[in-house]
């Protein structure tokens, strides 16, 4: 089996939209790894090509997210058909990318989304009372996250319409039992969203497991502090912090041993 992870660089040999699609793509999936929301080698980002309608990237179905470099994505359509590869006998997860497509097919808005099995997410999701507005980070997603029921792993039609209903026009979902997803209109702001529900879930583990009686603020102060952290209220998210999140990767990967994201 062919399972090198020595891609030729695909810079110059697609458009300048698509390969810059490639390199923040590649860079999330670092920075998803940097800051400890990785399941070994499960579990997807993907990100439409700007651009276009229906082309998406995804990742080669074996790496690890510390060893994805821009030209190691595999171009798919929104059905989850291969574009366009690297010569290797690694593929994609077609089950995996269920999920993603059906959001991808009903959220025209989304251009990447995020899903990740993490501890405090998992935790979470196992929750009765669900993401509770312990912090100003959790208040953001107050009103504003959708809720999905387990079902098992197979991923039947109707539990992709259910999925697509269950996020409804929010940017954020909690998996029951299963772990946490995230979209945006750009990789950046997916990142953004997906970084401070993982905060989320992890103060509120915190909290909750430390036997004390817990404040939150009244529904009044609720609702009027998640509309001002909404995306475009004041600010996008995700805009300020990425070139220096790039700058941090950049950094860290002159040592690391891995290939440049940007490759
Ligand atoms: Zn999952």
């Amino acid at each position: 089996m062919n399972y090198s992870t020595d891609f030729p660089s695909l810079e110059g040999k697609v458009s300048a939209e698509e390969w810059q699609a490639r390199v923040d793509l590649a860079a999330c999936y670092r920075l998803i790894d940097q800051y400890g929301m990785t399941d070994l080698i499960y579990n997807h980002i993907t990100s439409r090509i700007p651009g276009t309608e229906d082309h998406l990237l995804i990742n080669l179905y074996g790496l690890l997210y510390k060893e994805i470099t821009a030209s190691s994505l595999v171009k798919i359509s929104v059905e989850g058909d291969i574009l366009a590869k690297p010569d290797t006998d690694y593929g994609i997860n077609k089950s995996g990318y269920v999920i993603h497509g059906a959001i991808h097919k009903a959220r025209p808005d989304v251009q990447c989304i995020i899903h990740t099995h993490t501890r405090a997410g998992i935790a979470v999701s196992a929750m009765k009372c669900g993401l509770l507005p312990l912090s100003q980070t959790s208040i953001r997603f107050i009103g504003h996250i959708g809720y999905h029921g387990y079902e098992g792993p197979a991923i039947n039609l109707e539990e992709r319409e259910q999925i697509v209903n269950d996020l409804g026009p929010h940017d954020a979902l909690m998996m029951n039992n299963h772990g946490l997803l995230t979209c945006g209109a750009t990789v950046p702001q997916a990142f953004n969203t997906m970084y401070q529900l993982e905060l989320s879930c992890r103060s509120q583990v915190d909290a909750m497991a430390a036997r004390t009686e817990l404040s939150m603020p009244g529904d009044n102060i609720l609702e009027h502090t998640a509309h001002l952290y909404q995306p475009g209220a004041r600010r996008p998210y995700g805009v300020l912090e990425w070139p220096a999140m790039l700058r941090l990767l950049d950094a860290e990967q002159k040592n690391s041993g891995y290939p440049p994201y940007r490759h």
